[in-house]
């Protein structure tokens, strides 16, 4: 597991957004970023989801999240800057965490429609969100974070993880463009690879698999906080393992 101690009010007065905010490593992530003194934007597509996590972050102690509707698949450029105009002065993180699996299953079976989903999502929709908010991002007085989620199969091509591989190496290929883009700005983009975590996703991917013998969302959270907080300023451009 990735070590770092993490000071309580690592991220005090940090505003960070985290998409897919509403369940597994985006809840958790909301909820971990909120805890060490950051306001949050919570991103997703479902409100009753963004208001457990919101309702989490407030029996905690820990404010007042924001919540954001936003279904990644069917948004266009102008729902991306009535987005960027809704969340104040600027932001001092983004995690860019949502994402589909699509079908795991051989290329030769994936269907053109099910590819274009899985890309919509996973990079299309990371891309313009990125590009929509990088104005809030440089007005951050201080340092700022980007973080991508990437996958051990977005690293090295494994049979059967189809568009989703395809997408995380093109999540890598965004973050090391737009980091080469950012050196010697305050600003950074970095990827974490989580590692089998116990959420939906990972059930969905592997069905017969004991969840307990998984680690949570909340063990694998030491990365994310580095990464969002400023002990990382100077990282840039690194693809992170969270375990
Ligand atoms: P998850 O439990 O399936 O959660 C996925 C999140 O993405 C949900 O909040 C979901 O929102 C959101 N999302 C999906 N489609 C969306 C859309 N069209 N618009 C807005 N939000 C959408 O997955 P997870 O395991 O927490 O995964 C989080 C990240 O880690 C992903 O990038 C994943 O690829 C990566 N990852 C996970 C593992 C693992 O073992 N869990 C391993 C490697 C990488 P809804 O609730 O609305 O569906």
């Amino acid at each position: 597991m990735f070590t770092y101690q993490a000071p309580p009010q690592l991220l005090a007065g940090r505003r960070i957004l985290v998409t897919g905010a509403g369940r597994g490593i985006g809840a958790a992530a909301a909820e971990t970023f909120a805890a060490h003194g950051a306001q949050v934007v919570l991103l997703g597509r479902h409100g009753a989801a963004l208001q457990r996590t919101a309702d989490a972050i407030a029996a905690a102690g820990h404010g007042q999240a924001q919540a954001v509707l936003l279904d990644l698949e069917h948004a266009h450029e102008a729902d991306y800057q009535a987005l960027a105009g809704q969340l104040g002065t600027h932001l001092d993180g983004v995690l860019h965490n949502a994402s589909l699996l699509g079908p795991r299953v051989e290329l030769e079976h994936i269907t053109p429609a099910e590819f274009a989903r899985v890309m919509q999502v996973n990079v299309n929709a990371t891309f313009a969100l990125t590009a929509a908010l990088l104005p809030l991002l440089r007005r951050a007085p201080n340092d700022a974070s980007l973080v991508f989620t990437s996958s051990s199969v977005g690293r090295k091509g494994r049979a059967q993880w189809g568009a989703y591989a395809v997408s995380k190496f093109a999540t890598e290929g965004l973050m090391q463009t737009l980091a080469d883009e950012l050196a010697g700005t305050r600003l950074r983009a970095n990827s974490v690879n989580p590692g089998g975590t116990r959420t939906d996703m990972r059930a969905q991917a592997y069905p017969h698999e004991d969840p307990q013998r998984v680690p949570t969302p909340t063990d694998i959270m030491p990365v994310y906080l580095y990464l969002m907080g400023p002990d990382s300023a100077a990282v840039n451009g690194q693809a992170l393992n969270a375990q």
